[in-house]
């Protein structure tokens, strides 16, 4: 991370800065432009259990019928996009080519829409990689994001708490009990959390498995309260 700040601070003296959507230079503070932020796909119409977007029309506050049939073990949910065009391409290029100069334009857009959030946590735990997948990619994604979040928002980080000590196989294409199957004692708890408050911090939450998973491990050592944050949610279930 030194090698990836240093080289990011001189581009930033030899660079205006771009918007990572379009290219145009926006000025030193200003990440996206005016007319790519207007268009960013912003989960404001959300479950607010597991933050599944919901139809615009739906009131506020409304439960999605999967956490009304079957309730999360989690307190709330809270994602600031939808992970549609552009963002996924962003998360993806910060993920899979190394774009880490993406991690703070991103995590700005979670920071705007947390603004005023109420009753906030007194520790940001972000997901964790296992340690084979993070020798793979170098850096965990959800740990450089929470870094930037947790500074802005005064909260504790606490990147130690939780290992992940199984190494799990893609999801992708798993039923939902194979997913719970794949994901058993994947994760344990390494710190002191008896009584906490904590909020869980993934880049992505698509159907929920991993970060309930953490959210069961992390109760079952005495957490008080978990919240859910991430930068998007996919649409669909
Ligand atoms: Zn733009
Ligand atoms: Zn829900």
């Amino acid at each position: 991370m030194v090698v990836y700040n240093c080289l990011d601070f001189i581009q930033s003296l030899a660079l205006p800065e771009r918007c990572p959507c379009c290219g145009i230079a926006t000025g030193s503070q200003q990440f996206f432009c005016h007319g790519c932020y207007r268009t960013l796909p912003f989960n404001n119409h959300a479950c607010p259990k597991c933050a599944l977007p919901l139809p615009p029309q739906a009131p506020p506050q409304t439960l999605c019928g999967r956490c009304i049939q079957h309730p999360p073990i989690f307190h709330r949910g809270f994602t600031a996009l939808r992970y549609e065009a552009p963002i996924n391409h962003l998360i993806s290029s910060l993920k899979f080519n190394k774009q880490l100069h993406l991690a703070e334009p991103l995590a700005n857009l979670m920071i705007d829409r947390l603004g005023d959030i109420k009753d906030p946590p007194d520790t940001l735990i972000p997901v964790p990689l296992h340690p084979l997948r993070l020798r793979e990619r170098g850096f965990n994604q959800s740990l450089e994001l929470a870094r930037l979040l947790a500074k802005h928002q005064a909260l504790n980080l606490n990147w130690r708490a939780v290992r992940r000590i199984r190494s799990t196989t893609a999801q992708t294409g798993l039923s939902e009990k194979a997913r719970r199957k794949n994901l058993r004692s994947a994760f344990e708890v390494n710190d002191d959390l008896a009584g906490r408050h904590v909020a869980l911090f993934d880049d992505v939450i698509t159907t929920g498995a991993t970060i309930t998973e953490l959210s069961r491990t992390l109760l079952r050592a005495g957490v008080k309260r978990i919240d859910i944050w991430a930068l998007a949610r996919t649409p669909i279930l």
